[in-house]
């Protein structure tokens, strides 16, 4: 499938988001306060969001925990019906741009939008392409046993299962590499 720009920054953005949130006991919310939504919001260059508030802040960690179950949807419907609720009430309004030399593409946040309408609209988006390409399935969350990031998996034959933390890719690292003394020793 063809992944835009836009869509690549909004999958960075997505993933980035649900991967704030606590998992348990180890790692803590990174999205704990206003500075640090910020910060977010700086690093995916999100644009338009206005002085940030703790409206702004409890309202993106809500549109968190509907974007986490999209990562966890089963199958493709399930998907379809969660991103359908997330873009409607985000309020989308789609329009054309080519801002800052990219070529043309559609941003579906409305204007004056806030930072979590505009993550809902044009994040819900990317993800409803991946339905609409029926790739669902590349919108995953890690296998690792005691890791449950998210991540979209680009690789050609869908057959990444793990993110790309340090820990799971070394995780995946050893695994293959005692499945390959065994097979060499068997
Ligand atoms: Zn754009
Ligand atoms: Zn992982």
């Amino acid at each position: 499938m063809l992944i835009t720009h836009d869509t690549r920054c909004a999958l960075d953005a997505v993933v980035d988001l649900v991967n704030t949130a606590p998992e348990g006991e180890a790692t803590p919310d990174t999205l704990p306060d206003v500075p640090a939504l910020a910060e977010f919001v700086h690093r995916h260059d999100i644009s338009d969001v206005g002085v940030l508030s703790e409206f702004d802040l409890s309202a993106v960690r809500k549109i968190r925990g509907r974007f986490a179950g999209i990562f966890a949807a089963s199958d493709p419907r399930i998907a379809a019906g969660l991103i359908n609720e997330l873009v409607a009430a985000a309020g989308t309004t789609p329009r054309l741009t080519d801002h800052d030399g990219y070529d043309w593409h559609v941003h579906y946040f409305a204007p004056g939008a806030s930072v979590a309408d505009h993550l809902a609209a044009d994040c819900g988006m990317a993800l409803a392409f991946f339905v609409v390409a029926g790739e669902q399935e590349r919108l995953r969350r890690c296998e690792a046993p005691d890791c449950r990031r998210a991540f979209v998996d680009l690789s050609r034959n869908r057959s990444r299962r793990y993110c790309d933390s340090r820990t799971c890719g070394n995780r995946l690292h050893v695994a293959a590499y005692r499945a390959r003394r065994k097979e060499a020793a068997g």
